[in-house]
């Protein structure tokens, strides 16, 4: 298994009301596998994939990626490993204002140690999320859905092995939908295990191969694929 949740636990306060945002959650996720987690908005999804990338630290239970546990080994061992074997697809773009978009998504081959990408893959990326001439626009002169797209290259530019995406198709239109789901299966037919969160029925209905959880107030639980 490339990743081993046990009996994850993850607690908010806010206002003097304590919510439950993941509720002993225990998942498996075998290399190479496609997963879809479906849920309402508010139901945990986004605080699963921060626990699942080592981003947020658990109250309880256990993330190994490849048999390691994120918080058993030291903090600069855990950024080695999201740099590495992680790209994130946060649900806002969340790109640097004063990079180009080429810049932006070679930014991530700064911080790792043995970056696996390079110039000419970044331009590659870019040609294949449908923005070859946009290389050198800032984030200002792109739209939300071009710079959603560039969030999406900028995930693959060190070539992981997991992609955790979190409501990666958000505000684009289903054309841009179906090419950024069709760019995520061809990585996953050469390897790249995936796990997408989304709220939207729509695009879990578009993925019928791919195998589907249901997240409810913080509880995982399986959903039968629902028929398109
Ligand atoms: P989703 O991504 O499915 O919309 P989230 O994981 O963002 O759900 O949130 C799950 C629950 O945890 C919500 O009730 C949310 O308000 C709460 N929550 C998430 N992050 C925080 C935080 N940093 N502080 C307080 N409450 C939070
Ligand atoms: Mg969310």
């Amino acid at each position: 298994m490339i990743i081993e949740c046990c009996n994850l636990k993850k607690e908010y306060t806010a206002d003097n009301t304590l919510v439950t945002a993941v509720d002993n959650v225990s998942l498996n996720v075998a290399a190479g596998e496609f997963l879809v987690i479906l849920g309402h908005s508010g139901s945990g999804k986004t605080t699963l994939l921060s626990l699942i990338g080592g981003l947020t630290k658990p109250d309880s239970g256990e993330v190994l990626i490849d048999g390691v546990e994120n918080w058993h080994q030291g903090d600069d061992a855990l950024s080695d490993m999201r740099n590495s074997k992680i790209g994130f697809i946060f649900q806002f773009a969340s790109l640097i204002p004063t990079l180009t978009a080429l810049e932006n998504i070679l930014l991530p081959l700064t911080f790792g140690k043995t970056p696996r990408g390079g110039y000419q893959q970044a331009l590659d990326i870019l040609e294949m999320v449908g923005l070859p001439d946009k290389a050198n626009a800032f984030p200002a002169q792109l739209s939300g859905g071009q710079q959603r797209r560039i969030a999406i290259a900028r995930a693959f530019i060190n070539q992981p092995d997991i992609i955790l995406a979190d409501e990666p198709t958000g505000d684009l239109d289903e054309e841009t939908e179906h090419d950024i789901l069709n760019i995520f299966k061809e990585y996953n037919r050469k390897g790249t295990t995936f796990v997408v969160v989304t709220h939207n029925i729509h695009l879990a209905r578009t993925q019928l191969d791919a195998r589907i959880l249901e997240m409810r107030r913080g509880v995982l639980r399986e959903k039968v694929p629902v028929a398109a």
